[in-house]
């Protein structure tokens, strides 16, 4: 039980990744609280992880709303006592070429992946630094690290999120609030399933273990950062990509 008496926040956590994470953690001890757009979803994703109930709250909202990130949060202590772990997993795509592009996508993504990030992290800061432990994680994207041809919005929100992983580590480093970013490669979600046929196939030749990731192999690696393990780790980027990029 690496999680035994904490309580993590997950944000985009009715589905995908952020679910997996969940799912780890419950099995690892920790009490979730979950948020997410879809209430509906929510509750449903609730209700399977935490059959008798008790582990697991929930609060619908849009990250990009910094009173649904400020409410959260303040649930989230009210109903546990405390929050020890936040994991920034709400994440879109909204691709196109540059030339293409509107403001909207720009906007869209950059305001859910980067704002949305930043919400959760200021609000989670107070708590945390108060009690003198906390774990920050940032679900960024090898996307970040390298660029991707049609994603400049979502390329750039990934590589800054990545850049506020290392100032928010430098700054709460000394209460003890550790901040890391994972930065998953091509990862098998309802985010990925879409892609046409000849990309994926282009994916499985340039990524050296030939084959896509799973959710679950992302969950491992934040419960790895989650945990007291990484006592003296902080403002650190791990990819989870195969060997896509090194
Ligand atoms: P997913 O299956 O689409 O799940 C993302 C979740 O975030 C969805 O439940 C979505 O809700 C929610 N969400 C979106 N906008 C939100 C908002 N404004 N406020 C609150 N919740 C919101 O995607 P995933 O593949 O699990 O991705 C999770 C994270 O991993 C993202 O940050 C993504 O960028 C990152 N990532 C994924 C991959 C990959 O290959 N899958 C690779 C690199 C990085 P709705 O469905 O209701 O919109």
């Amino acid at each position: 039980m690496r999680l035994k008496d904490k309580t993590a926040l997950i944000t985009g956590s009715a589905q995908g990744i952020g679910k997996a994470i969940a799912k780890l953690f419950l099995s690892e001890g920790a009490k979730l609280f979950l948020c997410d757009l879809d209430a509906g979803l929510l509750e449903t994703t609730a209700k399977e992880l935490d059959p008798s109930g008790g582990r697991v709250a929930v609060s619908a909202g849009n990250v990009v709303k910094k009173e649904d990130a400020e409410a959260a949060v303040e649930k989230a202590v009210k109903t546990f006592g405390r929050v020890d772990i936040l994991i920034n997993n709400a994440g879109i795509t909204k691709d196109n070429l540059l030339m293409r592009m509107s403001d909207e996508e720009w906007d869209a993504v950059l305001n859910v992946n980067l704002k949305g990030a930043f919400n959760f992290a200021r609000a989670c800061a107070r708590p945390m630094m108060k009690q003198r432990w906390g774990r920050i994680i940032n679900i960024a994207s090898v996307v970040g690290q390298f660029g991707n041809a049609g994603q400049a919005n979502y390329a750039a929100s990934k590589g800054g999120l990545i850049a506020m992983t290392k100032a928010i580590a430098k700054e709460l480093a000394t209460r003890n609030v550790l901040c890391n970013a994972v930065a998953p490669g091509f990862i098998r979600t309802r985010m990925t399933e879409n892609l046409p046929e000849e990309i994926k196939k282009f994916y499985l030749t340039a990524i050296p273990m030939g084959r896509f990731g799973e959710a679950e192999e992302i969950a491992k690696v934040c419960l790895f950062l989650a945990s007291d393990d990484i006592s003296y780790v902080t403002g650190q980027v791990i990819g989870v990509n195969g060997g896509f990029y090194m």
